[in-house]
């Protein structure tokens, strides 16, 4: 006999907040398993801000039976930033007894009783466009409200396989191993820049001019090196057919803890800076690699300068001493 009150399958929750829809639509165009298989075979999407068929009070209705009947039982998890400025007033989910259920309300009431909170995109896990100057509704990340662990899934949207990846590896293994910034590692282990089909171009100092031409990006912008994601092998479109500098553009990094205040200007190359984790060839850095073995792309530059390798235009663009300021990792605990 099947007891209706214990769900055959794990429960989800998929709550937007401040958010332009950009990764439930994203999650769309996952294949193997698709967003059909997800919600057909694999859980119960029980909530869905986007596509949800209820709405009002039924909808809501849903909600506080998920969070009383179900403890623990659910995986919440969140897109968008949320709002704190007038008690979370900028992003309201619903009304419940007649007032205002805030986003701000929701997700601490939700995640207290979630058995898993992921954060969907990088406003969700790091604050994101909504949370850039000025920030007029002092938008946070899901982790500043929360005191608990929330498993980040960044990226402006996110690649569909991530957030399917993330979800399914909960649901048959339990939490992935992830990363200080509380990424999964699966998706989030190595540098864009490590993984990019345009490295050789980098470095022999071949760099684009101008967006559309078919060399390196660094000079006109790209954040390759300070971004952590597997797009250039996972790629986009459904049917892993793109990425940004395969199309000729440079990465804007948009999955990094600093998208997107950090990241700006879009089009001016990184400062020389300090990379833990980039792979540095030897025969490049030469007698330098004793002095300046952690200094990355510092010391690649500091090699190709030497060597005359350095294209003129970039030896010209260096910035004088001026240091790109990378956000702090989280501290253990995620608190
Ligand atoms: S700087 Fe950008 S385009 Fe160049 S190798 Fe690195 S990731 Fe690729």
């Amino acid at each position: 006999m099947v007891n209706k009150d214990v769900p055959a399958k794990p429960l989800i929750i998929w709550l937007g907040t401040n958010t332009c829809a950009g990764d439930m639509l994203s999650l769309l165009n996952a294949k193997d398993p698709g967003y059909q298989e997800l919600i057909s075979s694999i859980a119960e999407l029980r909530f869905d801000y986007l596509l949800g068929a209820s709405e009002g009070s039924d909808a809501i209705n849903v909600l506080d039976d998920l969070q009383k009947n179900h403890k623990a039982a659910y995986i919440l998890v969140v897109e968008g930033s949320i709002p704190t400025r007038s008690n979370g007033l900028y992003s309201v989910i619903g009304y419940r007894n007649g007032k205002a259920w805030t986003a701000l309300q929701a997700v601490r009431e939700l995640g207290a009783e979630a058995r898993y909170v992921v954060a969907a995109g990088t406003c969700a896990a790091f604050g994101g466009i909504y949370a850039a100057a000025p920030n007029p509704s002092k938008c946070v990340s899901l982790q500043a409200v929360l005191d608990r662990k929330v498993i980040n899934v960044p990226g402006c949207p996110i690649n569909p396989e991530w957030m399917m990846g993330t979800l399914n590896h909960l649901i048959q293994y339990g939490e992935p191993a992830l990363d200080d910034y509380s990424r999964p590692k699966l998706f989030y282990g190595e540098t864009i820049h490590n993984l990019c089909q345009r490295r050789d171009y980098f470095d022999n100092s071949i760099f684009a001019a101008k967006p559309g031409e078919p060399w390196c990006m660094y000079k006109i912008g790209c954040k390759g090196p300070v971004t952590y994601a597997d797009c250039p092998v996972r790629q986009w479109n459904g049917e892993h057919l793109s990425w940004p500098v395969k199309a000729n553009t440079p990465c804007i990094g948009c999955a990094s803890p600093e998208f997107s205040d950090g990241n700006v200007p879009f089009f001016e190359h990184l400062p020389d800076v300090k990379l833990p984790g980039i792979k540095v060839t030897a025969n490049r850095v030469g007698l330098w690699t004793g002095v300046v073995t952690a200094l990355g792309i510092g010391a690649h530059l500091m090699g190709s300068i030497l060597t005359g390798r350095l294209a003129e235009t970039l030896k010209k663009d260096l910035p004088g001493g001026s240091k790109l300021k990378i956000r702090p990792r989280l501290k253990k605990g995620h608190k």
